[in-house]
Order: C-alpha cells, then sequence, then structure tokens
C-alpha cells in the first residue's frame, strides 16, 4: 500500500479504499460541508443573477412597451391633427370660393346698376334740357298773349267796345284788368 496525500488537511495517509479521499472521517465531514456551503453560496448567486437578469428583461419589455405605446399614440394624434388641419384647409377654400362667387355676383350687379345710373343720368340731362325749352317757349307764349291782350284792351276801349263776358272771364282768370286805368284815357 502506498501513502496519499488527505484532499482536506494534506497530511499523508494510508488509504483503506483506493477511492479514499481523506485522511479522516473528520476531514471528510469538514471538506463535504465546506463543499456543501460552496454549491448554496454559487446557487445563491446564480439565484441573484438570474432575479437580476430577470427584473432587467422585465425594465427592458416595459420600456419597449412603453416606446411602442408612446409611438402608437404619436402616429394616433399626428394622424388626427393632419386630418384636422386638411378639413380645415378644406373648409377655408369652400368659404373663399363662395365669397369669391358672391364678390363676382355683386361685382356683376355693380355693373349693371352702372350701366343703368349713366342711362338714368342721360334721361335726366335729356329731360332737364327738354323743360327749359318748353320753360322758353312757355315764356315767349305767355309774353305775347299778354301784349295781344294789352293790344286788344286798348282796342276796345278806343272804339267803346266792352269785351264780351267769356274774353273778359279770361282777363279775370289771369288777373289782367279788364278796362284801361283812367289817365290814360
Ligand atoms: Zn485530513
Amino acid at each position: 500500500m502506498s501513502t496519499q496525500k488527505c484532499q482536506e488537511c494534506l497530511a499523508p495517509f494510508e488509504p483503506g479504499r483506493p477511492t479514499q479521499l481523506y485522511c479522516s472521517p473528520s476531514c471528510s465531514r469538514v471538506s463535504r460541508d465546506r463543499r456543501r456551503a460552496e454549491k448554496r453560496r454559487a446557487t445563491g448567486r446564480a439565484t441573484r443573477q438570474t432575479l437580476v437578469a430577470v427584473e432587467r428583461a422585465n425594465a427592458q419589455e416595459k420600456l419597449l412597451q412603453a416606446e411602442s405605446n408612446y409611438q402608437r399614440q404619436l402616429r394616433r394624434e399626428s394622424a388626427l391633427a393632419e386630418d384636422k388641419f386638411h378639413h380645415a384647409v378644406l373648409e377655408r377654400d369652400r368659404t373663399i370660393d363662395q365669397q369669391l362667387t358672391q364678390l363676382r355676383h355683386l361685382a356683376a350687379v355693380n355693373l349693371d346698376l352702372c350701366g343703368e345710373l349713366a342711362e338714368a343720368k342721360a334721361q335726366t340731362t335729356e329731360l332737364r334740357l327738354e323743360t327749359a325749352r318748353i320753360l322758353h317757349s312757355q315764356r315767349g307764349d305767355a309774353q305775347d298773349l299778354m301784349r295781344l291782350a294789352a293790344r286788344l284792351l286798348q282796342l276796345t276801349d278806343h272804339l267803346g267796345i266792352p269785351l264780351d263776358r267769356p274774353t273778359a272771364e279770361i282777363y279775370r282768370r289771369r288777373g289782367w284788368p279788364t278796362t284801361m286805368p283812367a289817365r290814360t284815357r
């Protein structure tokens, strides 16, 4: 039998079995306990690492979810805003079209009125001239008539023939004297 080194205390010993690694049950127990403790520590470390990894993954997933939500909302909002803008532009174009139509109509009406006004002005001028002509002619007629009446009164007075009744009536109606003033006789 050859000596062997104890794996725990490193002391030389003579193994009873070929697979014996420790010098004593005490060293075997110490070694086993240490290995178990190491295993527990390793498991604890692994568990903590796993937990951290899981939490990190969760956080990352949440972040991705939030970002995706944000992107979706952004797309929705911008689509809505674009729609609203488009609608507003259409509405404004329609209003402008209506106003233009109205303006064109008013311009046409205005043009018609201008034409009518010019025509009315021309007619008024013509009527004014016509009235002036008539007034002038009437004044001339009235003067002629008065001259004739005065002459007739003079002649009837001279001849001693009084005015007949309808003629005297005309004189009275016009406010002319029907007898010659006394001093001219
Ligand atoms: Zn030992």
